[in-house]
This record gives C-alpha cells, structure tokens and sequence, in this order.
C-alpha cells in the first residue's frame, strides 16, 4: 500500500498539474456564469422596476379616493347652504322691515357663493381625479409590460440554470476536491492573481515564449524552466502562474 503523501510532500511537478486542474475547473464555472450573464441581474432589476410601479399606483388610487372624498364634503356643504337659501327665501316672505330685507338678503348672497365655490372645487378635485385615473392607466399597462418581460428572462434564466445546474454542481465537487491537494499559500496567490485578471486566468501556459495570460515575452531560459516543471515560475509581468504548452504535450 503507497501511504498518502502530505502536501509538503508533493513535487512541484504535481503542484502544477494541480493548478492547471483548479483553474480548468474554475474557468468552466466561469464560462457557465458567463451563460447565465447578466439574466440574474435583469430579472432583480425587473422586480424592483414592478415593485415601484406598484406603489406609485397605490398612493395614485390613494389621492384618489380622497378627492372622493373631498368631492362628497362639498356635495353636502352645497346642499345645505340649498337648504339654507330656501329657509331665507321664506323668511324674507314674512319680513316686517328694510332692515331684516337686507340682513336676509346679505344670507342668501352668502349661501349662494358657498354654492358657486362648492361647484368650483368639486370641478377641480373632478379634473384632478381624471390625471390621476390616466397615470393609474399608464402604470397598469407599464405593469403588465415589465411583468411580461420578467416572465420571459425568468424562463430564459429557469432554462439555463436547469440546463447547467448539474454541470455546476460537478464542477464545485471537483474544485473542492483539488483544493484539499493545494497548499494555502499557493492557493491564496492563485485566488488574488485570478480576482486582478479580468479574464479570471491566474495558471496560463507559455505559448511560443510569451506568456498566455499577458503575451508578454518570456526568456527562452524562463520557458524551459516551465518545461522542466521543477520550479513554480510566474510571469515578471503579470504574475500569472506557467505551466507548460499544452501543445507540446
Ligand atoms: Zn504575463
């Protein structure tokens, strides 16, 4: 029986294959995202976009409800000042003098203004209530259009994840499997020199004596150094870790 070697023990041989193999792993977990693209965010983006549509709708029914209300104290003020104008007009029947003439002529006048006043308000909370009812209308329809377009990135999403969710889950076994075989510090330099990269590549291999991950030139010694897989080499340009071409193999 071989005993298991500890991680101290491995050679710089297999420490290389090993992050060749996280970073073909890692690289197809990207390429999966890559998929998915910015699906997730758009379908977060939608919901928030109907949420606030929502509201506005609410507080717009809310005005208008309480222009109905509005409406119904001015109805009412205009009915009893109505009232009011038929009990003077049959006061001033029974006048004995110019004096209570007058004094009940200055009440119907009143009653007469609150009426035209009550009139002009319940026009104007009317009209307000007609903006309000189309804004209600233009949101509704914004509504339903961003809800369609949630249901199709939804599906587009739903379809894609079932699609690569097996995938995905096989891959993070595996990486987490090549993980145990690396040693922290290597693996804390991978992860910062993948998280600089933008094309999330921190192994890369050396390709016609320039670096696979920057293309800038590496020295013939430097490339036959990596060749030889004795010495962990990274690029003097972007760090990037070598490993041999995979085309020579
Ligand atoms: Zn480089």
């Amino acid at each position: 029986m071989v005993a298991k070697k500890t991680i101290d023990e491995i050679s710089v041989a297999e420490k290389l294959d090993n992050l060749a193999s996280l970073q073909e792993v890692d690289t197809k977990i990207d390429n999966i995202k890559i998929l998915r693209g910015e699906l997730p965010l758009e379908v977060k983006g939608l919901e928030d976009e109907i949420e606030g549509l929502k509201t506005r709708k609410k507080t717009t029914e809310e005005l208008i409800n309480d222009n109905k209300e509005n409406i119904t104290n001015q109805k009412n003020a205009s009915i009893e000042a109505a009232e009011l104008i038929k009990k003077y007009e049959k006061d001033q029947m029974k006048v004995r003098n110019n004096r209570e003439f007058d004094s009940i002529n200055k009440e119907l006048e009143f009653q007469k203004l609150e009426i035209e006043l009550a009139e002009k308000k319940i026009k104007e909370f009317e009209s307000l209530n007609v903006d309000k009812k189309q804004i209600i209308d233009d949101t509704k329809i914004k509504i339903k259009e961003k809800e369609d377009r949630l249901d199709e990135k939804k599906k587009e999403l739903d379809e894609i994840i079932k699609r690569t969710s097996e995938e995905e889950e096989k891959l993070v076994k595996k990486r987490a499997r090549i993980n145990k075989k690396i040693e922290q510090r290597l693996l804390d330099a991978y992860e910062r020199i993948r998280n600089s990269s933008r094309n999330g590549l921190a192994v890369v291999s050396v390709e016609r004596n320039a670096c696979g991950g920057c293309f800038n030139r590496v020295t013939p010694q430097q490339a036959l150094e990596v060749e030889n897989k004795k010495k962990i080499i990274a690029c003097e340009h972007c760090g990037r870790i070598f490993i041999p071409s995979v085309e020579k193999e």
